[in-house]
């Protein structure tokens, strides 16, 4: 298999994942698994780059595999196209999902869209590769049936 560019971004803006915060969600995703931080101590989802829990103010983080889908809670399309950094054509989707633990990610969709996914829509997490480092991305999930993807192997 050969590196294949991204769609959306410049391999510029890959993050160098030995000295970046997020390098267990990375590392989770060259697993094809989505890892994020949670409380160690009473389990509230975290925000990606939150120090501490709001609920119980533990400073210890545990970073976990989560569930891979979610629901949109808002959804845009971004028009501005910023020269040098995003090598995408036309306007692209940007989406909120709410994971099923209650995660906020903020991503583009795995592949271009015309339509970004709607407010509601069930999408899966999956991930766009950006100069070997994999990025969540939404993955729109058309059909309405909550049939269990077992990606496990
Ligand atoms: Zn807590």
């Amino acid at each position: 298999m050969t590196a294949t560019s991204d769609w959306l971004l410049s391999e510029s803006l890959a993050p160098v994942v030995s000295s970046d915060p997020l390098e267990p969600l990375y590392a989770g995703a060259v697993r094809g698994v989505l890892v994020l931080p949670f409380c160690a101590d009473c389990s509230l989802a975290l925000d990606l780059e939150q120090h501490g829990c709001d609920g119980c103010g533990s400073l210890r983080i545990d970073w976990r595999e989560t569930a891979r889908t979610g629901v949109v809670h808002s959804s845009t399309t971004m028009h501005r196209l910023e020269p040098g950094l995003v090598t995408a054509s036309g306007p692209y989707p940007i989406v909120d999902v709410e994971l099923a633990d209650g995660h906020r990610l903020i991503m583009t969709t795995v592949d271009p869209a015309q339509r970004a996914p709607q407010i509601g829509d069930t999408v899966a997490v999956a991930f766009r590769n950006l100069a070997g480092v994999a990025i969540p991305a939404a993955q729109p999930i058309n059909s309405t049936d909550t049939e269990d993807t077992n990606d496990n192997h």
